[in-house]
């Protein structure tokens, strides 16, 4: 095939996310440019198209310009569309976000790809992707159209019957890809992916999504972890330090945000020797984690470490007070261990509002008096309270009680797997319930910190 530069080339796509709510809390295509940087080292010219960039878009498109805060969070450029018939009974919004259809249409066609890779998200998302899948076919009808990531994984036979892709990727793009690329008679990169982070500063923005481990040291019936990422695997804290001071060099980039589900997990191996490199660097960086961190494993040594290397908002999947919720679905901590945690974030140099907790909601045959609970015992602490909304996952442990349980059918749909449809709403916990659990957590939030400066 006859190419510009000489090289084949590779198109990236990030779809755009249908839904009712979303905020950025550093969505990156973390694994898509993971992915890139690969191809690039193989010999590829690659191209990422992130519908989700919420910079000045170029056009007029009578969009508001989200609104960003100076950490690196913010929305994202939205415009409300239909609801889908099985999301009718709700009476709220539903949009999609992301740059709009024609600009990313016009983005697409600039490309001349030899194979396009499509990722995804949540797998109540994939109308982007197949609005994306679509576009990619219909510019490129001659390049092979790939699509991977959580719902390809997660819903591949929903996947095969709704896309018009040419191959879909459950599980991990490495090996699967080089078979791929292999029968399209493709360059095949010689080496798995590693994890580096230099193709073009542009898709950085303005903060980089890294990850140390891979994979869950626990297993709770709620998650689907293991699927995704396997088992545990710790990661190489030398090398994440040089990836992280290398692009702080190049790109004057100085925000991060850990993709890891168990950052701190052997963390004598791992993040302590990390955050020992951090500490003594001029440059003043801050470190996220989206994704939480393990209440089991915080002691004051490592709080201490968090904020010397600048660690801002702890987050921790506190999920419920009870016992018994911890001995039937994952027992990754007790009840007690928040406390101790709580005490080493706070003599670590933390404030109780940077300290962030969630309970977990919503979970097949819940009672609403058991989530109220949590919410109580945490808050006495003195930290932020969240209700986190449970999301049915194809694949975790408590699907099949999920289905046997549910009134929508989450076998069928993914659609409604979408947390704010609340599936597994029964008599005895209802989507009032929710509202009012999520407006208690509210409530008190409001009165613990009206006065505390933000
Ligand atoms: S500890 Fe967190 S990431 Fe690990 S399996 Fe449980 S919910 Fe998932």
């Amino acid at each position: 095939m006859a190419h510009t530069t000489g090289k084949p080339q590779a198109l990236l796509i990030f779809p755009p996310v249908y839904d009712f709510a979303l905020y950025d809390l550093f969505l990156r295509p973390y694994a898509l440019l993971k992915l890139g940087r690969w191809l690039e080292r193989s010999g590829y010219a690659v191209t990422l198209v992130n519908a989700l960039d919420y910079r000045k878009i170029e056009n007029e498109t009578g969009l508001k310009t989200p609104r960003r805060k100076p950490d690196g969070t913010g929305k994202f450029l939205r415009r409300v569309v239909d609801k889908p018939k099985v999301l009718s009974s709700l009476t709220r919004h539903y949009a999609r976000y992301g740059v709009p259809h024609h600009i990313l249409e016009q983005k697409i066609r600039q490309t001349h790809p030899d194979i396009i890779l499509i990722t995804s998200g949540m797998t109540y998302w994939y109308q982007g992707l197949q609005e994306v899948v679509r576009l990619a076919k219909k510019l490129h009808p001659h390049a092979p159209v790939v699509a991977g990531g959580i719902y390809a994984t997660l819903c591949t036979c929903h996947a095969k019957n709704i896309l018009e892709a040419d191959e879909i990727i459950a599980g991990p793009a490495y090996p699967a890809l080089c078979t791929i690329l292999k029968n399209l008679n493709l360059p095949v990169p010689f080496a798995p992916p590693e994890e580096e982070y230099l193709m073009h500063p542009a898709y950085y923005y303005d903060a980089c999504a890294i990850r140390l481990n891979s994979g869950c040291v626990f297993d709770c019936s709620y998650c689907a972890s293991r699927t995704l990422g396997g088992e545990f695997s710790p990661g190489k804290a030398e090398q994440l330090a040089r990836v992280v001071k290398n692009i702080n060099t190049r790109f004057s980039i100085s925000r991060f945000a850990f993709y890891d589900d168990a950052l701190l997990a052997q963390k004598q191996k791992g993040i302590i020797p990390f955050l020992n490199q951090m500490k003594t660097l001029d440059a003043k960086l801050r470190f996220y984690v989206p994704n939480g961190l393990h209440i089991a494993y915080i002691d004051t040594e490592s709080a201490k470490l968090m904020k010397q290397a600048g660690f801002r908002e702890i987050r921790l999947g506190f999920e419920s007070a009870r016992h018994a919720f911890h001995s039937t679905h994952g027992f990754k901590h007790t009840a007690e261990m928040l406390g101790r945690a709580v005490d080493a974030l706070k003599s670590g140099g933390f404030a109780p509002r940077e300290i962030a907790v969630y309970v977990l909601a919503g979970l097949p045959g819940q009672y609403p008096e058991a989530v109220e609970e949590s919410i109580r015992f945490a808050a006495a602490f003195g930290i932020q309270v969240f209700v986190a909304e449970y999301s049915p996952i194809p694949g975790t442990r408590l699907w099949p009680e999920s289905v046997a349980r549910s009134s929508f059918p989450i076998d069928q749909e993914p659609l409604t797997h979408n947390n704010t449809l609340f599936a597994l709403q029964w008599e005895r916990f209802t989507r009032k319930d929710m509202e009012d659990l999520k407006m208690l957590a509210r409530t008190i939030r409001h009165e613990l910190f009206k006065n505390s400066p933000d």
